[in-house]
């Protein structure tokens, strides 16, 4: 017998949760060929594993990165943390569909959450032609699609802030059916995001409906996750209940202190919706801060028509006043839907092509310069076309544990990964865009004994896949895709911090993707061998 791929000699840990144990594991093109406690065939390639796990490559269930493979097809920041599969199109945002003379819409809406999106051009429309479009640029990870709600609206009925009507919410089930058809697993929301917040549920649960036959799936970004978090849930399942499909919960969490206490009766909510037959999941991201666009702090109301119409708002004394009047507690926080009260020392900024403000918090922009924070806040958008990201402190880190550990919720890292034309080495991205898997591994399983680390592997491997219907990925199976990570147990570590956010981890020296080695000694190898994965 000659394989591709010997990887000799480690500990297995398969994807599902069952313990580890000593075997090799050979591979023979894009597939698992064997897996065996000693293989004795020839192979082209051996991998020494002795001391290692070797585990399926981990699969990123809620990710950001739609656009940014165009700009890093290479996706190291990804690549890195032994990932071989990303899920994206989430919160409500994907790069398709897209109705011609509506680029500069779509751009905008995305600019501060795809950075990358400001100087691509978008040069599709339909699902398909986007989907084939990322094809042919072979990024190093396995891509699996959803298509956002917000575009899904716009290409329907652009950036209005009124319900849909019934000949609209029937052009967003006909292109809804077309991403369906080409290879989307369903639909995500971002309903503290406009357009995606202008919905009412019944809209929602019609796009539901309408992708039952296929099996689709509803990722959710909730309505609100602060003080309106466990209302938000409800109306999830309902979603879920009336639609008939499942739900996802996207990034678990209670944001603002006075809503930390909200997190047990929240993860409750999942389990009750379960047991009388709901198909509740969720996943979650390993650090208590987010991270998003800043202008997501401004109010709806504020935000209809698009970004070109909060810009006219934030240029007009009155109206600024009114939204400040609104929003302002005390002098020192600020209260919006989608992050509750936060402190202005707990907004930092990610992203600006400002370039001396990243890193800061309003607090500190506003010391620096004498204006008073609110102010900052709604220059900068103003200043910036609100390319703006931000990273939020509002949750509580036993929480955090609390949700990492819940059997029904898996890991997705949320990352925005920016780039900019100096490179992707851009920003004070939220370190979670480098760190989020191996530090589940370190700093969850090895250090704090949350769970084990074949718990740990699963929740970033088997369960995502379950979770998606992936027939060939997600576990080292003989037959499966060749998708495998080998990391050290005793060394594995999140290198990224807030402050000095782009630095790889440490303890993952393979990465196998389709069969192709991606990353051999810690560093990256090439070509992208990564594919876009259809239900
Ligand atoms: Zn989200």
């Amino acid at each position: 017998m000659a394989w591709s791929l010997l990887v000799r000699g480690g500990t297995v840990i398969d994807g599902t949760g069952a313990p580890g144990r000593r075997a090799d594991v050979a591979l023979e093109g894009d597939r698992i060929a064997a897996i065996a406690p000693s293989l004795t065939g020839e192979a082209a390639r051996v991998i020494d594993a002795h001391g290692l796990v070797v585990g399926p490559g981990f699969i990123d269930a809620h990710s950001h990165s739609d656009l940014f493979y165009f700009a890093c097809p290479s996706a190291e920041s990804k690549v890195r943390q032994g990932v071989t599969t990303e899920v994206v199109g989430m919160c409500s945002f994907s790069p398709a569909p897209l109705s011609s003379g509506q680029e500069d819409v779509v751009r905008a809406w995305s600019g501060g959450l795809v950075g990358a999106a400001v100087a691509l051009d978008l040069r599709w429309q339909t699902f398909r032609q986007y989907l084939e479009a990322l094809a042919s640029i072979h990024p190093a990870v396995n891509v699996a699609h959803f298509v956002g709600h917000g575009a899904l609206r716009i290409a329907a009925m652009g950036f209005e802030n009124r319900p849909a009507s019934a000949a609209d919410v029937k052009a967003m089930e006909r292109l809804l059916g077309e991403a369906m058809d080409a290879g989307a697993f369903g639909f995500s929301s971002g309903l503290v995001y406009a357009p995606s917040a202008y919905a009412e549920t019944a809209e929602l649960i019609a796009l539901a409906r309408a992708m039952r036959s296929a099996n689709g799936l509803y990722c959710s970004h909730i309505r609100g996750e602060s003080s309106m978090l466990l209302d938000s849930i409800a109306e999830a399942i309902t979603i879920g209940e009336q639609g008939g499909v499942g739900v996802q919960v996207a990034h678990v969490k209670a944001s603002g202190k006075e809503n930390w206490p909200k997190i047990d009766a929240a993860l409750r909510q999942l389990e009750d919706a379960r047991a009388r037959g709901v198909d509740m999941m969720g996943d979650v991201y390993p650090y208590n801060a987010g991270s998003t666009k800043l202008d997501n702090l401004m109010p709806g109301w504020a935000q209809a028509g698009g970004v070109g119409r909060l810009l006219e708002r934030l240029a007009d004394r009155a109206t600024r006043r009114t939204i400040a009047e609104e929003c302002l507690v005390d002098g020192e926080r600020w209260r919006s839907v989608s992050q509750g009260e936060i402190g202005f020392d707990q907004v930092f900024i990610a992203s600006c092509a400002r370039r001396e403000v990243e890193g800061l918090s309003l607090a500190q922009i506003a010391r620096q310069s004498g204006v008073a924070p609110a102010d900052v806040l709604m220059n900068l958008l103003l200043e910036q076309k609100c390319t703006v990201g931000m990273v939020t402190f509002g949750q509580s880190i036993e929480n955090v544990a609390k949700v990492l550990a819940h059997p029904l919720v898996m890991i997705g890292s949320d990352s925005i990964p920016l780039f900019s034309g100096d490179g992707p080495k851009h920003g004070k991205p939220h370190p979670r865009s480098y760190g989020t898997f191996p530090r589940v591994l370190a700093e969850y399983a090895r250090e704090r004994r949350l769970f084990s680390l074949e718990t740990a592997v699963h929740k970033m491997t088997g369960m995502p896949a379950a979770r998606l219907r992936l027939k060939d990925r997600g576990l080292l199976r003989e037959g499966y895709a060749a998708d495998v990570t080998v990391f050290d147990p005793a060394l594995v570590k999140d290198e990224a911090t807030y402050a000095d956010p782009h630095r790889y981890p440490a303890g993952i020296p393979y990465v196998v993707v389709n069969g192709v080695v991606t990353v051999e000694g810690g560093q990256m190898r090439g070509p992208g061998a990564g594919r876009v994965l259809r239900p």
